[in-house]
């Protein structure tokens, strides 16, 4: 079964209309889990609300609750790598927490007792994405670019240019920053669960990024993610 987890109501408020009637939905500390067919595949959707906290303990939950063997990530992110720009798609191929410091007693970004700092993506899963969003965006026609590779998370909403350039400089593959896709990656890894993260650009983590959210977030954002997440749902090995 496959777990599909977005931080905003808009981001699966398509999807979790093309489910239907047969919906039914668990409530478990503060979180819906809505549990259904999608496209051929069963799925469960949930919203995880924003940040790495709530990120984390709603995707613990949701392997708890269900049979969940794969679980994707969709949202928007603030675009921070250099040819990235509003509207692009990024998948990610590793996360990292870019606000996790616990030095000197851990390298940098390392996460206390886990010896690791980026959790990579499932190769599958991240590949077929990459492929649906490919044939989404060319099919939709335009400009929108679509990139491959290391995402930032951390508790913080960006809208500082300088903030970006330390980021840069800290972090130089990092293509977007969000507030969740680290913390989905971790849980996933703890429990052995592979996962993948999609994230449309919202903006460009500078000071107009609060501009548009909403606007953006309703017309292209949640657009682009059921549109994607519908190819992948179709072409999804059972
Ligand atoms: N205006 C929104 C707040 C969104 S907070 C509201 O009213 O609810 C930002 C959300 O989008 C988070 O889930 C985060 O993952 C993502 N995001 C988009 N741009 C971001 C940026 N520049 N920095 C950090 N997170 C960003």
């Amino acid at each position: 079964m496959l777990g599909i987890l977005a931080a905003l109501p808009d981001e699966i408020r398509d999807l979790l209309h093309d489910m239907g009637p047969a919906v039914s939905t668990h409530r478990v500390g503060m979180r819906d889990y809505h549990h259904g067919m999608l496209h051929g595949q069963p799925c469960v959707l949930a919203l995880t609300r924003i940040g790495k906290v709530a990120a984390a303990a709603t995707t613990a939950t949701l392997l708890r609750e269900f049979p969940v063997d794969r679980v994707v990530f969709t949202g928007v992110a603030g675009g921070v790598g250099a040819d990235v720009r509003v509207g692009d798609v990024v998948v990610g191929n590793a996360l990292v927490q870019h606000d996790l410091d616990a030095s000197p007693l851990f390298p940098r970004y390392e996460v206390p007792l886990l010896q690791t700092s980026h959790f990579t993506a499932d190769e599958a899963l991240a590949a077929l994405l990459h492929r649906c969003a490919a044939e989404f965006l060319t099919q939709r026609g335009g400009t929108a670019g679509l990139h491959r590779g290391l995402i930032a998370t951390g508790d913080r909403f960006v809208n500082d240019a300088a903030v970006v350039r330390e980021l840069r400089g800290a972090l130089p593959d990092a293509l977007c920053v969000e507030m969740e896709g680290a913390a989905v990656a971790q849980v996933c890894h703890e429990f052995g669960v592979p996962c993948a993260v999609l994230r449309t650009i919202s903006d460009c983590a500078d000071q107009d990024a609060p501009v548009d959210f909403a606007t953006f977030l309703r017309e292209v954002a949640s657009v682009y993610s059921a549109g994607i997440l519908r190819r992948f749902l179709a072409a999804l090995p059972a």
